[in-house]
């Protein structure tokens, strides 16, 4: 079986990674820049690549910055609620993941893969709708229907807290890829901490800072 990952170089996809590794005979990851200001977790998803030697395709989709208000693209406080949406905080960064996947089910099929694997999760839920299952339930209904295909959506860390998915990503042998390479913190920080890099401060790093130590913990 072959999977496709949505990798973005942070905690979550790099765990997806290792995990991916164990349970598929091949794997290829798909990444993106849309212009995200922490665009070191790319250059990090480069490296991480490289070092577990996995194909790597990036595809460019800045012109997001024209259509849609976010923390995480345009000037804005990550602390914040999002300016179009009270509901929603500033960084959430509107169909981003609908636009992910939609690209990755396209290359899935050139590339024939069975699956395709997000690190969406919505148990530390970090208030994006797109994260959650329900979401993407219907969105591979709905591509899978656009394409005549059966191409599943998998997201192994859905209902996991943040700890679970240090645990996860220690079971799957990629603990160190995660301590040391991956990057999660919205405001790009390159401060290591013994969690990660990261501010330290960001609503990223408070979630990864809090499920480290609950991990170390347990
Ligand atoms: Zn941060």
């Amino acid at each position: 079986m072959k999977a496709l990952i949505v990798f973005s170089g942070g905690q979550d996809s790099t765990t997806c990674l290792g995990w991916a590794k164990n349970n598929y005979q091949e794997i290829e990851a798909i990444s993106f820049f849309y212009n995200q200001k922490h665009s070191i977790e790319l250059e990090k998803s480069i490296e991480i690549c490289k070092i577990i030697n996995i194909k790597q395709i990036i595809i460019n989709i800045d012109f997001l910055k024209n259509l849609v208000n976010s923390a995480l693209i345009s000037n804005g406080d990550v602390n914040k609620n999002h300016q179009d949406n009270n509901n929603l905080p500033a960084s959430f960064v509107p169909n981003r993941n609908a636009l992910f996947l939609t690209l990755a089910h396209s290359y899935a099929q050139k590339i024939k893969a069975h699956d395709i694997i997000t690190g969406t999760c919505q148990t530390d839920y970090s208030g994006y709708p797109d994260c959650r299952r329900d979401f993407i339930d219907n969105l591979e209904t709905t591509l899978n229907l656009g394409s005549d295909t059966n191409i599943k959506i998998i997201t192994p860390l859905m209902y996991l807290t943040k700890a679970e998915t240090f645990k996860l990503a220690q079971d799957n042998q990629c603990l160190d890829l995660i301590l040391n390479y991956s990057h999660t913190c919205y405001n790009g920080s390159q401060l290591k901490n013994e969690w990660g890099y990261g501010c330290g401060e960001c609503p990223a790093c408070l979630l990864r800072k809090k499920g480290f130590y609950e991990f170390i913990k347990n």
